[in-house]
């Protein structure tokens, strides 16, 4: 068997080694590399090739001119007959000609797609206690996808938690008589703390010079979850395992974002906190003191200038192992979300921004870091900057912009709006509930811009552009300043 492997491999070696005698070409030929379509079999009629070659370079495919983009991509698409067909591919350059031969056979067999399968795992009944880790945080369900499950909220560390079902790497918990969260193993150790039902104690809202403090005495670390919502701008902590007894809500003036607070007991065991803001929240802190007294502390409106405000600018990838896309011409993508990181801190600070970056060089850096950083530089919005991929290289395009919190979907609306005015920018859409890691934190306004899809031949041509990229970083700058003008 294993000589035989051996034979397979050398054959294989050899006939590798003529194909690249016969399409040999001499220093003057145009270089000339196909990228995507280069197969034996298809199963159905659309075919789609495409390849590099100098950007000064006449492609064609089977006799017919296909367009050659700038960083010297083409592509080609149509249809192949049932049976053997033949692709020749020629790049010109001067007169110099190289030339690629694709021998592709459709077969009228069913295409074997690969099955999607929904995870199998299986559910094991228990009961134990765990507490909480450092970046803990509640996901909906066991529903999953490329970024982890529907996430809830973050929890502070040290909160006990009842584990009723483990499966995968997840735990399911009951946080009170009717509600259920899961949460990964990886953010919780053993714990021999008790899980209490207790009687809420007073309130105490403060307001300081840059920041509204609420501190709620519960007296034991009690799970919660926290949502924004609008109309009026409110954040919403519901509290698990809490019954009110809170007779007494002390408020002292002056309140810099805080408009009014309530109180209310949704279910028999689950303490609700409403609290209205005057504007849409600027970042939210919520954690537990050794005593069980919950703080949440939040953060003034700055003045609607980037005068003197803190922008965090994340340069998405980076390092040898996280490169992101990487594009048909062979551009990666860590490296262009690093120059328009750079383009983008150049033009907030022309506009008088101090700006924090979480990565100045080709190095991957955790997400969990990442977060630490800005909310360590306390800073006023955070926008990352990534490139996109996937779909047809023709048709699937376009500039889009995401966020998780409400609070932040006039943002990412006014950044995109402004992107779309260049020349050519397609509109790929605003996404919402986006499950970044870097659109879950409540403790800064932020946003997701995906720039151009490098996947697509238009957008890769623009997004090579160093003219193009400064320009979209004017634009998402533009935008921030259009969402600071909503504030006023
Ligand atoms: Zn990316």
């Amino acid at each position: 068997m294993k000589t035989r492997l051996k034979l397979l491999g050398l054959l294989a070696f050899l006939s590798l080694s003529s194909a690249s005698l016969l399409n040999a070409q001499n220093s003057t030929n145009p270089p000339l590399r196909i990228t995507r379509g280069g197969v034996d079999t298809i199963y159905s009629a659309n075919h789609i090739v495409l390849g590099v070659t100098s950007p000064n370079a006449k492609v064609t495919v089977n006799g017919e001119g296909v367009k050659v983009y700038k960083t010297g991509s083409f592509g080609w698409q149509g249809n192949l007959n049932i049976g053997d067909n033949e692709l020749r591919i020629s790049s010109i350059v001067d007169g110099k000609i190289s030339t690629k031969i694709l021998n592709i056979y459709r077969s009228t067999a069913p295409a074997r797609r690969p099955v999607r399968e929904e995870p199998k795992y299986e559910l094991i009944d228990t009961t134990f206690i765990v507490e909480t880790l450092e970046g803990a945080y509640f996901n909906y369900g066991d529903g999953t996808d490329r970024l982890g499950g529907a996430k809830v909220s973050f929890l502070d560390e040290g909160i006990p938690l009842k584990v009723v079902q483990e499966y995968a790497n997840l735990y399911k918990v009951q946080v009170s008589q009717n509600r259920y969260y899961h949460i990964p193993k990886s953010y919780v150790e053993p714990s021999d703390k008790e899980i209490k039902l207790v009687n809420s104690g007073n309130w105490r809202l403060t307001g300081g010079e840059d920041r509204d403090r609420l501190t709620i005495s519960l007296g034991a670390h009690l799970p919660y979850v926290v949502r924004q919502e609008l109309d009026p701008n409110a954040i919403i902590v519901d509290i698990f395992g809490a019954r009110c007894n809170s007779n007494w809500l002390t408020q002292k003036e002056p309140f810099g974002i805080v408009d009014y607070i309530d109180l209310e007991q949704v279910e028999y065991d689950v303490l609700r906190v409403k609290i209205v803001l005057k504007s849409r929240s600027w970042g939210t802190r919520i954690s537990y003191d050794r005593g069980g007294n919950l703080s949440i502390v939040m953060k003034h409106a700055p003045a609607p200038t980037l005068e003197g405000m803190t922008i965090g600018v994340d340069a998405g990838h980076g390092g040898p192992r996280s490169n992101g896309a990487i594009s048909i011409s062979g551009l990666k993508e860590k490296d262009l979300n690093l120059d328009m990181a750079y383009l983008l801190k150049k033009e907030l600070e022309n506009r008088g921004a101090k700006v924090v970056l979480s990565r100045a060089k080709d190095v991957d850096v955790p997400m969990d870091e990442r977060k630490k950083c800005f909310i360590d530089a306390d800073a006023d919005i955070v926008v990352s900057i990534h490139c996109n991929a996937g779909g047809s290289p023709f048709a699937v395009m376009g500039a889009s912009t995401y966020y998780k919190w409400i609070h932040n979907r006039d943002l990412a609306l006014a950044v995109l709006k402004r992107i779309k005015e260049l020349d050519g920018v397609g509109d790929f859409g605003l996404v919402g509930n986006f499950n970044f890691s870097l659109n879950a934190p409540i403790e800064f306004p932020n946003i997701l811009v995906e720039t151009q899809f490098l996947s697509n031949l238009p957008d890769e041509e623009r997004i090579a552009d160093p003219a193009f990229r400064k320009a979209m970083m004017i634009k998402v700058v533009d935008g921030i300043e259009d969402y600071l003008k909503l504030q006023e």
